[in-house]
C-alpha cells in the first residue's frame, strides 16, 4: 500500500509518501514547507496568511514528494489527508487539494485526525504494538491517550488550560527569544541554572493525571518584571536560569502525571508495555530524557519518534491513512474540515485543547 498524505491544519504545509510492505512501513519521501518567515513580524501563526500560503504550496510540496519518491499519481494506493483539528482555512486547503486529486486520479480519499496522525507516529517508526500508552504534547494539545486501535483511544487525563507547546512560545516572547518558543528556549535553558528561580508545579499535589500550565507563564511573566525593575534589564545569565527554571518545572509536571498515567495504563496488564510520545514538545531533550527514565522506571519501554517526525509533517498523515484505509474506512468527496475534533469521543470538549 503506498499512500500521499497532505498536511496543512497550522503553520507548515506537507506532503509525504508512504508504503507499506509486508508489515513493514517505509517514508518514500516527506518534504515539509514552514512559514515561519511569513509570520514573523506578528509573534503568531496569522490564520489568513497561513491559509493563503498553504493553498499556494500545497500543489508544490505534492509534486516534490512525488519526484523523491519517483513515483507517479498512477502508482498511489489512496489520498490521505488531515480533515482537523486546526486553524480552518489550512485545513480547506488540505482538504480540497485532496479531493481534486482524488477524484483525478481516481483514488480512495482518508481524512485524518491530526492528532490521531501524532499518535500513531511511534507505530510508523518503531513498530510499537496495540495498546500503548501515549503522551501528546504539542502547540495546542498536551494530553495522555491510550491508544487501542487506528481510532480508538481513550484518555486518560490533560491539559486543563495552555498546552506546553503554547507556554514555550509565550516564554520565548516574554524572554525576547525568536519563536517558535520551544527550540529558543531550550538552548537558552541550557546555559542557566535551573534552580536559581522556584516556579509552581500546578496540580502535582492532586491526584489524576491532569495538568495545568498557565500559572507557569504568569510565574515566568512576575519574575521577569521584578528582574528588569532590579537590575534595570534582564541580564543574559538571568534570563538563562529563568528558561532553566520554567523549562524545569514543566518538565518536572510532565513526568510526575506520566508516572500517574502509566500506573493506570499498568493495570490493563498489556503483554509489552509501551509509553511513547510525540508532538512538538517531543523534540525538547530534558523532557525527553526525564520521561525516558519514568518509563524505565515502570517497566514500560519509552519509544521517541526522530524529532522530524514529532513536530507537524505529512508522513505521519500518510500512515494514519494507511491504518485507517486497511481497518476498512474511507471516506466520500463529503469529507470536511473541522477546526475541532477530538480524539477520544467521551471527552468532554473543553477539556485539553487549547485550540
Ligand atoms: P497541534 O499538533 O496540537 O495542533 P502544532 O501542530 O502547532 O499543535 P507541533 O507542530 O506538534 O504543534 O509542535 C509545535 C510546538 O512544539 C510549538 O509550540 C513549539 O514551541 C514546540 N516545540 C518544538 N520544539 C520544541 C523543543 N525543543 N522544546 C519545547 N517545545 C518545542
Ligand atoms: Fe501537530
Amino acid at each position: 500500500l503506498t499512500f500521499l498524505g497532505l498536511e496543512s491544519s497550522c503553520d507548515d504545509t506537507a506532503a509525504a509518501i508512504v508504503r507499506l510492505t509486508d508489515g513493514q512501513p517505509e517514508i518514500l519521501s516527506s518534504v515539509v514547507a514552514g512559514q515561519t518567515d511569513l509570520h514573523a513580524a506578528f509573534g503568531g501563526v496569522v490564520p489568513e496568511i497561513a491559509a493563503r500560503a498553504h493553498a499556494e504550496k500545497l500543489d508544490l510540496c505534492v509534486e516534490e514528494a512525488l519526484e523523491e519518491a519517483g513515483l507517479g499519481l498512477d502508482a498511489l494506493d489512496g489520498i490521505a489527508v488531515t480533515a482537523g483539528p486546526g486553524l480552518i482555512g489550512g485545513v480547506m486547503s488540505g482538504v480540497m487539494c485532496a479531493k481534486g486529486l482524488a477524484a483525478g486520479a481516481g483514488l480512495p480519499l482518508v481524512g485524518v485526525n491530526h492528532l490521531a496522525g501524532h499518535a500513531l507516529t511511534p507505530r510508523l517508526t518503531d513498530g510499537l504494538a496495540f495498546p500503548y500508552l501515549m503522551l501528546l504534547v504539542s502547540g495546542g494539545h498536551c494530553q495522555f491517550l491510550i491508544a487501542k486501535g487506528p481510532e480508538d483511544f481513550s484518555r486518560l487525563g490533560g491539559t486543563i488550560d495552555d498546552a506546553p507547546g503554547e507556554a514555550f512560545d509565550k516564554a520565548a516572547k516574554l524572554m525576547a527569544l525568536p519563536q517558535p518558543g520551544g527550540p529558543s528556549v531550550e538552548a537558552e535553558a541550557r546555559k542557566g541554572d535551573p534552580k536559581a528561580f522556584a516556579f509552581p508545579r500546578p496540580l502535582l499535589d492532586r491526584p489524576g493525571c491532569d495538568m495545568s500550565f498557565s500559572g507557569l507563564k504568569t510565574a515566568l511573566l512576575r519574575a521577569r518584571d521584578q528582574v528588569v525593575a532590579e537590575h534595570g534589564g534582564l541580564p543574559r545569565q538571568i534570563r538563562a536560569d529563568l528558561c532553566a527554571g520554567f523549562q524545569q518545572a514543566i518538565a518536572d509536571v510532565l513526568v510526575e502525571k506520566s508516572r500517574r498515567a502509566l500506573a493506570e495504563y499498568l493495570k490493563l496488564a498489556p503483554a509489552n508495555p509501551g509509553f511513547a510520545v510525540a508532538g512538538g514538545v517531543a523534540a525538547n531533550q530534558a523532557i525527553r530524557a526525564g520521561l525516558e527514565t519514568v518509563s524505565r522506571e515502570m517497566g514500560a519501554d519509552f519509544v521517541a519518534p526522530p524529532l522530524k517526525l514529532c513536530t507537524d509533517n505529512a508522513a505521519m498523515i500518510a500512515w494514519a491513512g494507511i491504518e485507517r484505509f486497511r481497518s476498512g474506512a474511507q471516506d466520500g468527496m463529503d469529507l470536511t474540515a473541522r477546526p475541532r475534533w477530538p480524539l477520544d469521543r467521551s471527552a468532554a470538549p473543553l477539556l485539553g485543547s487549547g485550540k
